[in-house]
């Protein structure tokens, strides 16, 4: 064969997400189009190309690679290196894989994309109607797989051999799943099937029509999904959301809906474009958005006393199956242009606060009570996610790393985004960070990139803490890295510190302990890749000082592996210690003894049986712990308010009082309602808000004092950080802790802040909450290694 002279090759190395995401198809595809020879392979590094051709080919395959490849691949870089050609090659070829060490990381899990959702509404396709239809572009990927790296055998697929139909797709370097690990049909794969609450099979033809039926008849349905399960029911039949609520033993906390697709979700709540956008894109997130004026006649009891509601779209094809059944079956996918009254509530099925249902025996045991029928598979879940939540908020800057996520927060960062690795600004050794007690998630570095775990709940159970240390090892395990540095929370008794200091006494490392608020701040910083000093504002709910008191309202200078507290908010007591963290009333007690106004809360409480008894203690001074925590202002001022006296989920009280000053509108800060004063005997700067709650204390409006409350909160905060960015020089400021999950805190204070020529940087792909608080304790403990403090 004649051979052109001009002939040159290139070998390219591909990082980032290209293995299990079809990017080797695409690969051969393009290079056998364009006329070029050569072949692609996956290895521990990603994805290795050659190439031969002309240059200017060369050049035109090289730089589309990453802006044609495949929906889910994430190219980050492509190493090319100039190679003599191989005049023996005459086509282009998929080899098989490199064993060896594994760099690489595996997807998330992604929602069915449109072409298996056409075969899935096509009554000629051999996929109709089959409930776990998936290719190389859609499915499962991260909760089906024990290992690295990912191929069927190693995933919960490998029990599933493939028909000689599916097998053939699997083989063929042109299908659509080539390559698609789990790949099945009704011949070969999963099943599913529908069970009473203890274990009998129900007696049902069609699980799906038979599900929608119980539903109809509101029923609590148990339904098993990519992470875990979902406990749904029809969310316009206020009985039943009474009832799974009851069952639950959840009665205020919100619950999320599932729509049929974003006109649908328009029934129910406003939504933007970007919002519309955020619900279909393939991570399928659970979106918070504003309620419709109509939502709590036509669903009450969904999510009370707030206005916004978590919504999400159908992810997986048996969500669709349900929509499609209670749509009449129609062929084709012209049915999800319209709009259906079909509303399901879909929430987590993790009974008392513990993680999530996994097995389909526990399903039995734990959720026999709470529901009516289990809708079951036989494929195993092998990592628990749970849903994902975000906001989107117009008035955050796009992240650096991702062009259309810009102006999206999260509130829960897990299914559709673990374990993508975030990017860091440099090398560094492999640290795993235990994060703290609440909202518990893991990090992991792995050079340039850490991964965040997906959110494992509260350890104060047994049961979360035993996924956590499994969580531990699977993140080591599938990243193929092993920590030479473990970091976690100051706060001695957290299990989560009792994990990472018995892990270091076994692979004989360094465990690094790293101050709650520090940690918040530096995992803004690490997000933003910010390496300068900067001003911390920490609106936290709590965590453990450096002087053994609670933190939780802290305002930081933060350089790398060390910060200096400035100052903090004036403390207030918890009567009762941490019963005051979760029943606002002791801390309104708190406030009116303060303010030489305790008597007052006999008449004001009077209903509480213990009310002079915490007087009692306010007066004596005895159990009664001082904590600077913002949340707890929060909480003050819900309990005098009369909006809250006692939680019965974190952060209620603040959610109630936002919801209620977002409803009253704009306002002006109440004059005279707080003090900056420098702590002679500390040289600390005190933001004092008693004045704030001594003007609300004789607010019979409520939604007016809430608006009150915030707006000199923000007027407060404001000036306090920028006294501090005139002593110290520092323009740079950093938000971060529990409270700026508050829509109008945050965005209150980063328009004021910016009006006075502050760069402000706040979470955005992470939560701003202790769910972030894992990055920022590992980028501290890299700080501390690089410069030797450790
Ligand atoms: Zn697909
Ligand atoms: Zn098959
Ligand atoms: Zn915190």
């Amino acid at each position: 064969m004649f051979v052109d002279p001009s002939r040159v090759a290139r070998r390219l190395r591909v990082r980032g997400v290209v293995q299990g995401v079809g990017f080797r198809p695409f690969v051969y595809r393009f290079a056998t189009s364009l006329g070029l020879v050569g072949w692609v392979r996956n290895d521990g590094g990603g994805v290795e190309i050659e190439i031969q051709g002309s240059e200017p080919v060369l050049d035109a395959f090289t730089q589309c690679l990453a802006t044609e490849a495949p929906p889910l691949a994430r190219v980050d870089a492509i190493e090319p290196e100039v190679i003599p050609p191989d005049l023996s090659r005459k086509d282009f070829a998929i080899l098989p894989s490199v064993e060896g060490a594994v760099a690489t990381a595996i997807g998330p899990d992604v929602a069915v994309c449109p072409s298996c959702l056409s075969e899935l509404c096509d009554p000629d396709d051999r996929r109709w109607r089959y409930p776990f239809i998936n290719c190389t572009h859609c499915g499962p990927r991260y909760t089906i797989t024990r290992t690295l790296p990912y191929d069927r055998a190693r995933t919960s697929m490998a029990g599933f051999a493939q028909c000689p139909g599916c097998e053939a797709e699997y083989r063929h370097p042109g299908d659509r799943r080539f390559h698609a690990e789990p790949n099945a049909c009704p011949a070969c794969g999963p099943q599913l099937s529908l069970f009473e609450p203890h274990g009998v099979r129900a007696l049902a033809r069609d699980p799906v029509a038979e599900t929608l039926r119980r539903l109809k008849l509101g029923e609590i349905v148990a339904i098993k999904g990519l992470g875990g399960f979902h406990l749904a029911c029809d969310a316009s039949r206020a009985e039943s959301v009474a009832r799974l609520r009851a069952r639950k033993q959840r009665p205020h906390k919100p619950l999320a809906l599932m729509c049929a697709n974003v006109p649908s979700a328009a029934q129910w709540a406003r939504l933007s474009a970007a919002e519309a956008a955020s619900l279909e894109s393939p991570e399928r997130p659970i979106v918070l958005l504003g309620k419709q004026s109509s939502f709590d006649g036509a669903l009450p009891g969904v999510a009370p006393g707030l206005d916004e509601v978590g919504v999400m779209l159908p992810y997986t094809p048996l969500h669709y199956l349900l929509f499609h059944e209670a749509a009449g079956r129609p062929a084709g996918t012209g049915w999800l242009a319209d709009a259906h009254p079909l509303v399901l509530v879909m929430t987590s099925a993790n009974p008392h606060g513990e993680p999530l249902v996994q097995g389909n025996d526990e399903a039995f045991e734990r959720l026999g009570e709470i529901a009516d029928v289990l809708l079951m598979h036989d494929r195993d879940i092998v990592v628990r996610c749970d849903d994902s939540v975000l906001r989107v908020r117009p008035d955050l800057p796009a992240g650096p790393w991702e062009g259309n996520g810009g102006g999206i927060q999260f509130q829960r960062r897990a299914r559709g985004f673990t374990p993508l690795s975030l990017p860091l600004p440099d090398d560094g050794p492999a640290v795993l960070a235990f994060g703290a007690h609440f909202k518990a998630t893991l990090c992991l570095t792995r050079g340039r990139e850490a991964f965040l775990s997906q959110h494992i709940g509260g350890l104060d159970n047994p049961a979360a803490c035993t996924a956590l240390d499994e969580a531990a090892e699977h993140l080591q395990t599938i990243l193929s890295v092993r920590p030479a540095a473990l970091a976690h929370d100051a706060h001695p008794d957290y299990y989560s510190t009792r994990a990472a200091l018995a892990l270091a006494e076994r692979l004989e490392i360094p465990a690094i302990p790293v101050q709650h608020h520090h940690a918040h701040i530096a995992a803004v910083c690490a997000e933003h890749r910010l390496d300068e000093p900067v001003l911390g504002l920490a609106a936290d709910g709590v965590g453990l000082g450096t002087d053994g008191m609670p933190w939780g309202g802290e305002l930081l200078y933060v350089d790398g592996a060390a910060f200096r507290r400035l100052g903090h908010l004036s403390p207030l007591p918890l009567p009762g210690g941490d019963r005051a963290a979760r029943e606002p009333w002791r801390m309104a007690c708190g406030v009116l003894h303060a303010l030489g106004r305790g008597e007052e809360a006999i008449a004001r409480f009077a209903s509480r049986p213990n009310v002079e008894q915490v007087l009692g203690m306010l007066l004596r001074g005895t159990r009664c712990p001082p904590t600077t925590s913002l949340g707890r202002w929060f909480d003050a001022a819900a309990g005098l308010l009369g909006v809250c006296e006692d939680m019965t989920y974190e952060g209620q009280a603040g959610m109630l009082l936002e919801t209620l000053a977002h409803r009253f509108g704009a306002c002006l800060p109440l004059p005279g309602g707080y003090h900056i004063d420098t702590r002679a005997e500390t040289g600390l700067s005190v933001l004092n808000l008693y004045p704030l709650l001594m003007q609300l204390v004789d607010e019979n409006d409520a939604a007016r004092g809430a608006a009150h409350f915030h707006a000199t909160l923000i007027e407060a905060l404001t000036q306090w950080v920028d006294d501090a960015a005139h002593v110290t020089g520092i323009r740079s400021v950093v938000l971060a802790g529990g409270c700026l999950h508050n829509r109008l805190l945050s965005a209150g204070l980063r328009h004021r802040l910016q009006a006075r020529g502050l760069a402000v940087f706040e979470a955005q792909h992470v939560p701003p909450g202790d769910g972030g608080l894992a990055l920022g304790q590992a980028w501290v403990a890299r700080a501390s290694l690089r410069q030797g403090v450790i």
